[in-house]
């Protein structure tokens, strides 16, 4: 695609605004009834998900030119796939998310990003991974839990901790925990000391090329390891690995560790007995639920009907949202003694984000956090004691979220409740 290629969908963008609320008939109150965070906090038309397509139609026409305000535009949208589902459901079947994707590549081609983005990803370039962390602390996560390492030998089973999981130190347990119920349960995985970043964070803050890279270099370390499966328990993850790794050629099977351990439950592998005495609401993550649905081929082509009506021979794949990874989590909820599970209102693909996505913790804190906030309001209104969750981005945001707030609510990934059961 080119920016080009996004231009039948602008032009089709009749602004009616569906993208900007959770589906209409997912609604169940006008406190939780919006959709997107960007339109939210911005509070102006731009800043939604027709805004942005109006706002590359008039800079491709030549009607504006790039400047400070439209890279704000482009950029601060957690690319949290709202919008892209709404106007699916209730307007047309347009690719608002992929839209906004060649937005921001095209920006990135010409160097107009947010400043935070530049040595970002110069780190990753470097060093790997967004941070400019050292490779050789990449596995210092899983010290003492004689692990396999696939640089040692060959494995079918690859355990992925992710950037976040192996570097933050907020974060690492929870990588150490999942590692040990796989180990429990008898899964035979390994992991890598080498690690890379999967390159995920890089496409949605606009550098294509960078996430290729990332992607192809994975590919090759797990093809000379036999790797055959890749467990993931960060969502960012698992959606490089199962929607954009496929179509740099990657055919390994993509699993995150809610649905391996849901498996494991299932399997009478793992055995929850322990109760966990406490009201818990889960969260869905943008890259697990809207974004999770399995990758589905399609090379076709738009044509026109009349010279008006667009179709596509043979139909493109119609990514709703509704067929994420929505179950596993709260099956492996509702498999632990004592825990009640509670819904907030916005759920599955009417999830709201929790802020971390699309590079916008990086480069717009306060807007980050804000969102973050808006979901513990919600969290707060179900009555929980805990919000549960599948992603180290979700996890980070919540916590700082939580503590601002100055709230009792505990954060929790599956995982850890599932381990506290075992
Ligand atoms: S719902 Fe679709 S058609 Fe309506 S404003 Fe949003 S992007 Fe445009
Ligand atoms: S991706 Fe999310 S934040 Fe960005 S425009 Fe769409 S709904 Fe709004």
């Amino acid at each position: 695609m080119a920016l080009q290629d996004i231009r039948p969908d602008a032009m089709r963008c009749t602004r009616c605004s569906y993208c900007k609320w959770i589906p209409f008939d997912l609604v169940k109150s006008w406190r939780f009834s919006k959709g997107c965070p960007s339109v939210d906090f911005n509070n102006f038309h731009s800043y939604s998900g027709g805004g942005r397509l109006v706002t590359a139609l008039s800079l491709m026409d030549g009607r504006s030119e790039v400047n400070d305000r439209v890279v704000d535009i482009a950029f601060k949208c957690q690319l949290c796939g709202n919008c892209d589902v709404a106007c699916k459901v209730c307007r047309y079947d347009m690719w608002v998310l992929d839209s906004l994707h060649e937005f921001r590549f095209w920006l990135a081609e010409q160097d107009q990003v947010p400043a935070a983005y530049r040595p970002m990803i110069e780190n990753l370039r470097q060093k790997h991974n967004l941070g400019g962390r050292p490779q050789a602390d990449r596995a210092k996560w899983a010290e003492g839990l004689d692990l396999k390492d696939i640089a040692k030998g060959k494995a079918e089973v690859l355990f992925h901790a992710g950037c976040r999981y192996s570097y933050n130190p907020r974060l690492q347990h929870v990588a150490r925990t999942a590692a040990q119920v796989l180990t429990k349960a008898g899964v035979d995985f390994a992991v890598s000391a080498e690690e890379h970043c999967c390159g995920g964070k890089a496409y949605d803050m606009g550098y294509k090329k960078d996430f290729q890279a990332a992607a192809e270099g994975n590919l090759k370390a797990w093809a000379a390891a036999g790797v055959k499966t890749v467990v993931t328990p960060c969502a960012t993850c698992y959606h490089a690995f199962k929607r954009l790794y496929p179509e740099v050629g990657s055919e390994v099977e993509v699993l995150h560790t809610v649905e391996l351990v849901d498996r494991l439950i299932r399997d009478g592998k793992l055995k929850l007995v322990k109760p966990v005495p406490m009201k818990v609401t889960y969260h869905d993550p943008c890259h697990l639920g809207r974004q999770g649905e399995p990758y589905v081929p399609w090379d076709g082509e738009e044509k026109k009907i009349y010279g008006q009506a667009v179709v596509y021979d043979p139909p493109r794949p119609r990514y709703i949202g509704a067929y994420g990874v929505y179950d596993p989590p709260r099956e492996v909820l509702a498999a632990i003694p004592g825990l009640e599970l509670v819904e907030m209102e916005r759920n599955r693909e009417a999830a709201w984000c929790c802020g971390a996505g699309g590079g916008v913790r990086e480069a717009y804190p306060e807007f980050s956090a804000w969102t973050a906030g808006e979901r513990v309001e919600e969290a707060k209104a179900t009555g929980a004691d805990a919000i549960a969750t599948a992603c180290p981005g979700c996890e980070q945001n919540f916590i700082d979220a939580v503590a601002a707030d100055g709230t009792k609510m505990k954060v929790f990934d599956v995982v850890e409740l599932v381990a506290q059961a075992l």
